[in-house]
């Protein structure tokens, strides 16, 4: 029997990340997989979503491409084939690259269902391997809600979730979107920009419900502004084929639509694993600040927890786990310190505190909010919506939420994760030297504005 320090079960961002740091740390390595390396955010998430919305805004771009000087003689159009075909291609690219690293810091892959027997065996096909320490990192699948009709549409083909769609053979000339969460709105944005009529059906006040009221706000109104409807307190009561029945205001209405995406949340993968009685919580599986399970020597990351359901989270928490199990580090996981970004046009990020729960948690804070125009590089980009809005403690003015609304605000948002990381103040940030012109002199004009006033306002 094969013996390993450490196995993974899992090969996402979680469980391969976990696997190379673990063999980086000396550890004798197995990685069980039964699909492709990279799990959903490279094969069937994060990766193609981006690849698709780099070809919407290319088109978009190109569509008004006399906003920026330059004419166009015909038609600018699209091969949705060629689109997919490139997503295809980005994809292979990063999973080969994932394979390559398991391979060259020599931690063995096994392709196949792992079943966990005990803490210490599992099973993959007719052989069974021993480790001294799991660490489970199956993931998590898209939720397909018991709403009458749903789950026939389903096995039709007229309801899809986000793994369908990313592979569907032609655009959909309407789409109906059900939940207005971060897979809602990233859909919306793309095929909306190929022509389809978007409709959300979001079952809450309001779309987005986890970011700030003033980001979430702000997208609603692009969202609109762009022609996508986006109904909200609308109950979804029913499907049949293409038609989808809501409820809005005690009425309802059936809408008809090419597609329907069910967008409404995933949940965890808690199979597999059965014979080791883990505590849960629902299907989430229960650790410490370790990743550590009931059972002392089996770690669980990733969306499998339950906690942030994010590929940088689940990479970070495998290290932490690998770095436990084989005493190398005791660094707890902070889940106060998570960025989250929304990919559309404009994006989203935030970290730490909205607003509101500023105010619940009865925090002396102040906001500072500067919008994109204040900067010179976005003028010149012609990328004049969004805002930087800057929580701070009202006393040190140290960082205790940031909320971007603006192209690229994902790549902004790690200047304020580390200045939170370092317990860093709107003083330092302001201190630091921006480079002009870029967009990055949002995040200090807010700290100015956080201390006094911003220059550029
Ligand atoms: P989500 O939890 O972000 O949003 C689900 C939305 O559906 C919520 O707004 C909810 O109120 C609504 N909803 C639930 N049931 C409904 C119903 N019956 N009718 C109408 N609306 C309903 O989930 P998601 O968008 O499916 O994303 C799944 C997971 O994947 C999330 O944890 C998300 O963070 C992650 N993800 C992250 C990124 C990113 O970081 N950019 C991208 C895609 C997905």
């Amino acid at each position: 029997m094969k013996t390993y320090d450490i196995l993974v079960l899992g090969g996402g961002p979680g469980g391969y990340v976990a696997a190379i740091k673990a063999a980086q740390l000396g550890a004798k390595v197995a990685l069980v997989e039964k699909e492709v390396v990279g799990g959903i955010c490279l094969n069937h998430g994060c990766i193609p979503t981006k690849t698709f919305l780099k070809s919407a805004k290319t088109f978009k771009t190109l569509q008004h491409s006399e906003d920026y000087g330059i004419t166009k003689s015909g038609e600018v159009n699209f091969d949705w084939t060629k689109i997919v075909a490139r997503k295809d291609g980005v994809v292979k690219q990063l999973t080969g690259g994932v394979a390559f690293l398991l391979k060259k810091n020599g931690v063995d892959v096994y392709n196949g269902y792992g079943e966990v027997l005990s803490p210490t065996q599992v099973k993959v096909g007719n052989e069974t391997l021993e480790a001294k320490n799991l660490v489970l990192a199956t993931g998590a699948s898209a939720i397909v809600p018991p709403i009458p009709g749903v789950k026939e549409a389903y096995e039709k083909g007229t309801v899809v979730t986000s793994r369908e769609l990313l592979n569907v053979k032609t655009a959909p000339k309407t789409l109906v979107i059900v939940g207005g969460g971060v897979i809602g709105v990233e859909f919306a944005t793309v095929f909306n920009s190929f022509g389809s009529k978007v409709v959300i059906v979001e079952k809450m006040d309001g779309i987005l419900p986890t970011m700030d009221d003033d980001v979430r706000t702000a997208y609603t109104k692009r969202l609109k502004a762009d022609g996508i409807e986006v109904l909200t307190g609308a109950e979804v009561k029913s499907v049949d084929g293409k038609k989808l029945t809501y409820n809005l205001n005690g009425k309802d209405v059936t809408i008809d639509s090419d597609l329907i995406l069910m967008a409404v949340g995933t949940r965890a993968n808690s199979q597999g694993f059965e014979k080791l009685n883990l505590t849960m919580d629902r299907a989430n599986v229960v650790t410490n600040e370790y990743l550590q399970t009931n059972v002392p020597n089996v770690y669980a990351i990733g969306d499998l927890n339950g906690k942030f359901m994010l590929a940088h989270v689940a990479s970070h928490e495998g290290i932490i786990a690998v770095e436990h199990a084989l005493k190398k580090g005791h660094t707890k996981m902070r889940y106060d310190r998570i960025p989250s970004c929304i990919y559309g046009s404009p994006e989203i990020a935030a970290i730490g505190l909205t607003e509101k729960e500023a105010k619940e948690k009865g925090l002396d804070y102040k906001v500072s909010k500067v919008p994109l125009a204040a900067v010179g590089k976005a003028l010149a980009d012609g990328e004049k919506e969004g805002f930087v809005k800057l929580i701070v403690d009202k006393k040190y003015l140290e960082v205790i939420g940031a909320h971007i609304y603006a192209y690229n605000a994902t790549e902004l948002i790690s200047e304020y994760a580390t200045a939170m990381e370092l317990e860093g103040t709107a003083y330092e940030i302001a201190h630091a030297i921006h480079p002009h012109p870029t967009l990055s002199e949002l995040t200090m004009e807010a700290a100015l504005g956080a201390i006094d006033k911003p220059i550029h306002i």
